[in-house]
């Protein structure tokens, strides 16, 4: 991909001179500078005031040690990370992921993303992203706790309720945030909301759990109704990854009644053409803990696989990213788009490759982009933060209602931006026109800072 607009392109090349071996990161930079150039011809005070070279870099970077002692006694240091990408909007807010292949550019890439999917949401929060290198599989509950524990005591310095509010991603569910907020509240002497994705006793939402799958759905929902007259009834769903954002679209998706052939997890997927049993999965994964395969032992109809890549290779109308980044690669779309797929939607963040997008924009797929398709989940965050203000709980369904609501605006404010630059119903051009419009007046009404 090259960029045409000078001032953007002279941006991209020192952005590639300052983070040289962060391609996670150079990746979703170009890929929003290339649906802007239409804005910034439009504006030229959007480089009057230097708007897009404050963008690209973070207002805050911290990286720091996690000393912890493991149940043999052996003392362990893993790397963290806490990106404060941009606050133009609200303070900053955005997960927290514990897996091996976190590092800077890792971060820094979904810090960036963050800013726009927040700023889609309509509600007031910035943009960051923090995480670790640690692994927490097969870790007992004790080592668990000391890792977080350890983590958020240098954290804790760099956070609070009207600075940074971070949540959970992938490998931080429940738990972790449980034993996070328990430490922070320790040291603080504070009992703030300061962590979303909390336990319903301590200030959680009712609804955080299902926000980011179902949001996912009722985005998808949104695109099949607009831009392919039709609706998930009677539809073959294939979804990747089984974790929390896995699990409640394939729920959703089967009430509505989809039937969802195929599940993943980072060793293999599941296939049954009767239709995966989501509480099955819910048991597996979310109770034991345990892997993908097991599944094909408790159900007769369902095969297993080894690997995960060839998820994409069963025919489905609709395809779910749900698992991690650059999981749907060229050959996938091409594959899927043979055999007849009418939609894709992320689930995950930025799960399709670049040249996988083109691949489906090219062959008029309709392609929902994660900062819009799974901005549900945050959007959940937001409300807890409210409610947290407020020291209030809403109850389950008028959560769900408020998120049903925030994801057809989503669809609307990215499908209204499409067409107004001339990208009709090219969803990631316009979701990302309509979040950055957001963040940049924001920062041109805040100054040179
Ligand atoms: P989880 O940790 O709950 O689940 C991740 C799942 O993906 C696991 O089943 C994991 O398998 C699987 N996985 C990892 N790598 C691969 C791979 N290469 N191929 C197939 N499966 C794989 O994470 P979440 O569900 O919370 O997050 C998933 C994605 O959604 C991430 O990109 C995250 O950033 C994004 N997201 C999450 C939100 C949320 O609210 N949770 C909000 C918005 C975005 P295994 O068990 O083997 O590790």
């Amino acid at each position: 991909m090259s960029l045409k607009n000078l001032y953007l392109s002279n941006i991209y090349e020192t952005v590639k001179k300052r983070n040289k071996n962060e391609p996670e990161f150079l990746q979703a930079v170009e890929e929003v500078l290339s649906s802007l150039e239409v804005v910034v011809d439009r504006r030229p005070e959007i480089e009057k005031n230097g708007v897009i070279e404050r963008l690209v870099e973070p207002e805050r970077m911290i990286q720091f040690r996690v000393p912890w002692v493991d149940d043999r006694g052996k003392v362990n240091v893993n790397r963290a990370f806490r990106v404060e990408f941009n606050s133009a909007i609200g303070p900053y807010k955005g997960g927290l992921r514990l897996h091996p292949t976190v590092n800077a550019s890792v971060i820094k890439f979904l810090g960036f993303e963050q800013i726009f999917k927040n700023a889609l949401t309509s509600l007031p929060m910035g943009g960051g992203k923090g995480g670790s290198d640690f692994d927490p599989k097969g870790k007992s509950d004790g080592e668990i706790m000391r890792f977080c524990q350890s983590f958020m005591t240098e954290l804790c310095r760099h956070i609070g309720p009207d600075t940074d509010v971070p949540a959970g991603d992938i490998g931080v569910g429940g738990r972790e945030i449980g034993y996070m907020f328990g430490q922070y509240k320790r040291i603080t002497n504070t009992f703030a909301g300061i962590l979303t994705g909390k336990g319903l006793e301590y200030g959680g939402s009712l609804f955080r759990t299902e926000a980011t799958g179902y949001g996912l759905c009722y985005y998808t929902q949104q695109m099949l109704t607009h831009l392919c007259n039709t609706s998930f009834e009677g539809k073959t769903v294939v979804i990747s990854g089984s974790g929390n954002v896995a699990i409640y679209a394939a729920q959703k998706a089967t009430n509505l009644g989809a039937k969802v052939v195929a599940m993943s997890d980072s060793c293999g997927y599941v296939y049954d053409e009767n239709g995966i049993d989501v509480e099955t999965v819910k048991q597996i994964k979310e109770v034991k803990r345990g892997r993908i395969s097991e599944y094909s032992q408790k159900v007769k109809s369902a095969k297993y696989f080894d690997g995960c890549k060839n998820i994409w290779t069963i025919p489905c109308d609709i395809a779910l990213p749900c698992a991690t980044q650059n999981e749907l690669d060229e050959q996938s779309a091409k594959t899927l788009i043979k055999n007849g797929v009418i939609c894709v939607a992320e689930g995950a963040n930025m799960p399709c490759t670049q040249n996988a997008v083109s691949q489906l924009i090219q062959n008029n797929i309709p392609f929902g982009p994660g900062k819009a398709a799974n901005a549900g989940g945050v959007a959940c965050s937001g409300l807890e933060m409210s409610q947290n203000s407020i020291r209030y709980s809403w109850t389950f369904k008028e959560v769900d209602q408020k998120i049903q609501d925030i994801m057809k605006n989503i669809f609307t404010q990215g499908y209204d931006a499409s067409r107004e630059y001339g990208f009709d119903g090219n969803m990631v051009v316009g979701s990302n026109i309509s979040g950055f419009n957001k963040v940049c007046n924001a920062m041109i009404s805040q100054g040179i800072v």
